[in-house]
């Protein structure tokens, strides 16, 4: 019985705790400390060609930032193929600042920014 709740308790934990990535510790801005109340939230949507590019982004989607951000809505960010508009992925992510007008920088110009985020 003991076991059985202990398992009980991991499975609720897993459910619960959310995917999201830490929030980053240093200003992409400023380079100062980052200030965990000042965030914006960056989110891109782009086509990809097929399920499995789909689910490979899926597991690691910051490795493929950077062709997540150069995509076209032509061809596949990860295989280069032809997309298909009904399969997309989603790169999503709360930034925080030193300050507000490190804040206003980046929400100018987020796809420009959000590569400098470090962690
Ligand atoms: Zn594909």
């Amino acid at each position: 019985m003991k076991r059985l709740l202990a398992l009980l308790a991991v499975a609720a934990f897993s459910s619960l705790a959310p995917a999201a990535e830490p929030l980053n510790k240093v200003c992409p801005i400023s380079g100062k400390p980052a200030n965990a109340a000042i965030t914006s939230n960056y989110s891109k949507t782009v086509a990809v060609c097929c399920d499995r590019c789909k689910s490979q982004f899926n597991a690691t989607p910051k490795a493929y930032l950077s062709n997540i951000l150069s995509a076209n809505g032509v061809q596949c960010p990860l295989s280069k193929k032809k997309v298909d508009a009904s399969k997309t992925v989603t790169y999503s992510r709360q930034v925080a600042f030193a300050d507000a007008a490190s804040k206003a920088t980046f929400d100018a110009a987020p796809d420009k920014h959000i590569k400098e985020v470090r962690q």
